[in-house]
């Protein structure tokens, strides 16, 4: 039997409210409802982050949320939608294993995600923009 929580949910062997699945995700209302019609989107195969998936999961992770957040859309009518996905503790990943949230989102909600702007001179952007072109062409070589 697997530690992983959502591996778990996915074996059926703790219970989950299922909105919708496919042969490589299921996607199945969040315990916490941070708002009415919160969704989570996991792969079914285990992967523990964004780093960890395969590309097909990947597009199929993408192409489940868009389907599910046009069904919250129709069901809930929210004022708006935050797609949210966490990465590592350090980023609010609580459960490792690959899944989206789908928040419904109505004003003064009390979701919030602080945003520390820097506003760095372009310099900076350029220094940064090299350092990721350059790794992205060490990867892509690979
Ligand atoms: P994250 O912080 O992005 O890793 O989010 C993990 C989410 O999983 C939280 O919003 C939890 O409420 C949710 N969660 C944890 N355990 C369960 C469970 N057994 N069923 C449904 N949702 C869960
Ligand atoms: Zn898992």
């Amino acid at each position: 039997m697997s530690a992983c929580t959502f591996c778990r949910i996915v074996a059926g062997e703790i219970p989950s409210t299922r909105v919708y699945e496919n042969d490589r995700v299921l996607a199945f209302m969040d315990i916490g409802q941070v708002n009415p019609g919160h969704v989570l989107v996991a792969v079914k195969r285990h992967a523990e982050n964004l780093y960890a998936l395969a590309a097909d999961d990947a597009a199929a992770v993408a192409r489940a949320s868009l389907a599910v957040a046009q069904a919250i859309r129709a069901a809930f009518a929210p004022a708006g939608l935050s797609v949210y996905q966490a990465n590592g503790a350090a980023a609010g990943q609580t459960v490792f294993h690959y899944h989206v949230h789908l928040v419904p989102r109505r004003e003064g909600d009390g979701m919030e995600l602080a945003w520390p702007v820097q506003n760095p001179p372009r310099a900076a952007l350029e220094t940064h923009a090299a350092a990721i072109r350059s790794a992205l062409a060490q990867l892509q070589g690979e």
